[in-house]
């Protein structure tokens, strides 16, 4: 079957890396373990021969036909399917929180982090291998080159933690980057920084809106007076210059409370107005 370039189709072809991305998702025996793109079925035989189910979910018609021919249906499903549009939570009714894996579209790797953020729920755990330059982003550490907004966005869920990395000869065809494999345990952390999880998400936008921005400026970028700004900053603890890249997720927490907390804030977002409530 020819690839399809526009799919992100790059087939593992490396046996090693099958079983280590498999053996870190933990125990299998009698779970659901969802796969993302199973393309050919190189993760998906090794999924099925320790998992209680899997559900794979596979948008290309030819691939999502030859898994059927390829595997007992009794332990596979095969959903042919965009994956931004399955339904984790239905999923997980039948068997528990979900074990995910997936060797990623790399061409939709951020809404897939979205939408399973979205459904964290219906999850456990996710195994999924992303670009390097990608994986790097989701573990880095605030005040790293590579933290930002994707970054406390992810880890807001729960914490990821790169596992190997596979040069391009580790697929057919190689694609043009290397790829990294990371682990993401979901625990969402919104409720122990008491914060809710819609309006803290919308602050964070605009708290990372503009990278070269300090965190005070791009505050009164979002509509917050000058004063509200100063004033919550200090009593978060964080200095009048510092950018959102640099703070740690608690005191940005803390800053949300405090703005929230002050009458007459308003934070304009792309989408709406955020308003105390
Ligand atoms: N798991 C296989 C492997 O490791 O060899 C294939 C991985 S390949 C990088 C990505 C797979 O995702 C392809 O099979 C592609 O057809 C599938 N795919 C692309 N877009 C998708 C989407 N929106 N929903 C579900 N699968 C998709």
């Amino acid at each position: 079957m020819p690839k399809k370039p526009k799919l992100g189709q790059n087939f593992l072809v490396d046996d090693e890396a099958v079983e280590r991305i498999v053996g870190a998702l933990g125990d299998l025996a009698g779970r659901t373990a969802v796969e993302i793109g199973p393309g050919r079925g190189a993760l998906t035989g090794a999924l099925a021969a320790r998992a209680g189910r899997v559900v794979a979910i596979e948008l290309d018609r030819d691939f999502s036909a030859g898994l059927r021919g390829q595997f007992d249906a009794e332990r596979v499903t095969v959903v042919e399917q965009d994956v931004l549009q399955f339904d984790f939570a239905a999923a997980a009714e039948a068997g528990g929180r979900l074990r995910v894996v997936g060797n990623l579209p790399y061409y939709i790797t951020s809404p897939i982090l979205l939408k399973l953020a979205a459904s964290h729920a219906a999850l456990d755990v996710a195994v999924l291998m992303v670009q390097r330059e990608v994986a790097e982003r989701v573990t880095a550490a605030p005040g790293s080159r590579d933290y930002g907004l994707l970054s406390v966005t992810v880890q807001m869920y729960g914490p990821a933690e790169q596992l190997f990395t596979l040069p391009p000869s580790a697929f057919s065809p190689p694609p043009k980057v290397h790829s990294t494999v990371f682990r993401w345990r979901f625990a969402p952390r919104f409720g122990e920084l008491g914060v809710d999880e819609g309006g803290f998400l919308r602050f964070l936008r605009q708290a990372f809106a503009q990278k070269r921005k300090t965190l005070n400026n791009n505050l009164r970028a979002a509509g917050i007076a000058p004063a509200d700004a100063a004033a919550a900053l200090e009593s978060a603890g964080i200095a009048a210059q510092a950018r959102a890249e640099a703070v740690p997720v608690e005191a940005l927490a803390a800053l949300w409370r405090g703005l929230r907390a002050s009458d007459g804030v308003e934070i304009r977002t792309e989408e709406t107005a955020i308003t105390k409530s």
